[in-house]
């Protein structure tokens, strides 16, 4: 039986990943801010018949992450996985960017992968395995405009991702990075609303001309998909697969 921690993994994509990990018979800690966090865990584990334990920890506060790793140890016994998948957004041009945004964008999105990864580092080396695997975004390869504090903290995430990977390859750990396109979760149905105000665009217009412009495959990315690409990156199998920034894109990413 295998353990997996997932960050964010009471809503949107994190909560996709959490459902297809349930199934195939992992426990789990779930973390979040949603206020029914704890019964969205109870419901995955009743379904799942797996354990699913669930963690109000802020990712901006580092010593509240690493007693979420610590309940996970304490609780499932050992982490196998850790998802690094909770994240916000703030979409505004950079003279107007809100400093207290750029700190949060930064802690959460970034510096939490960092947290993360070196609380649950001694119990993956001492077992000689491992396997983090970071949400970033198609916005760790390439840029766009009113988005400084997410671009640069998800380019932050491929850096961490490298090294981890170096450092993990004598102890079994691997380390990746999921780079997802646009998926139509609560993140992203906010956005929209905020990049209407910051292109003056309908909404309507910021869909097709803003998001899904980037993408050549013009759909929004499905959670299943992520999910899938995860459950490979966490088995046995995918042992010789470190250090990598694997698009999911629809595209967007080879331009
Ligand atoms: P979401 O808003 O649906 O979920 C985000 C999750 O992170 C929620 O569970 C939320 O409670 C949690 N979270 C936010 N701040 C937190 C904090 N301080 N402490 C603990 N948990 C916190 O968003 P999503 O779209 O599912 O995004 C998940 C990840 O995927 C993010 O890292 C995001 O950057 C990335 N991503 C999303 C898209 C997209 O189009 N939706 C594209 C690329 C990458």
């Amino acid at each position: 039986m295998k353990n997996a921690i997932i960050t964010g993994g009471t809503s949107g994509i994190g909560l996709g990943i959490a459902r297809l990990f349930a199934a195939q018979g992992y426990n789990l800690l779930v973390n979040g801010l949603e206020q029914n966090g704890q019964q969205i865990a109870d419901e995955l584990a009743q379904e799942h018949e797996v354990r699913v334990i669930f963690s109000s920890a802020n990712m901006q506060h580092s010593e509240q992450i690493r007693e979420m790793v610590q309940q996970a140890e304490q609780e499932l016994g050992h982490v196998d996985v850790l998802i690094n998948n909770a994240g916000i957004q703030h979409v505004a041009p950079v003279d107007e960017f809100p400093e207290d945004r750029w700190d949060a964008i930064i802690a959460i999105n970034m510096s939490a992968t960092f947290h993360a990864s070196k609380a649950v580092w001694p119990g993956m080396k001492a077992r000689g395995f491992g396997r983090i695997i970071n949400i970033a975004s198609a916005h760790a390869l390439r840029a766009s405009e009113y988005k400084v504090a997410y671009v640069a903290a998800k380019h932050g995430v491929a850096g961490i991702t490298k090294v981890l990977a170096l450092e993990g390859a004598p102890h079994g750990i691997t380390c990746n990075a999921i780079c997802p396109g646009y998926v139509r979760t609560p993140l992203v149905e906010a956005q929209i609303a905020d990049q209407a105000r910051a292109h003056q665009m309908s909404e309507t217009e910021v869909i097709a001309k803003v998001m899904l412009k980037k993408q050549p495959i013009k759909q929004f990315v499905e959670v299943q998909a992520l999910g899938n690409m995860a459950l490979y990156l966490a088995s046995e199998t995918a042992g010789q697969l470190t250090g990598a920034m694997l698009p999911v894109d629809g595209g967007w990413s080879a331009q």
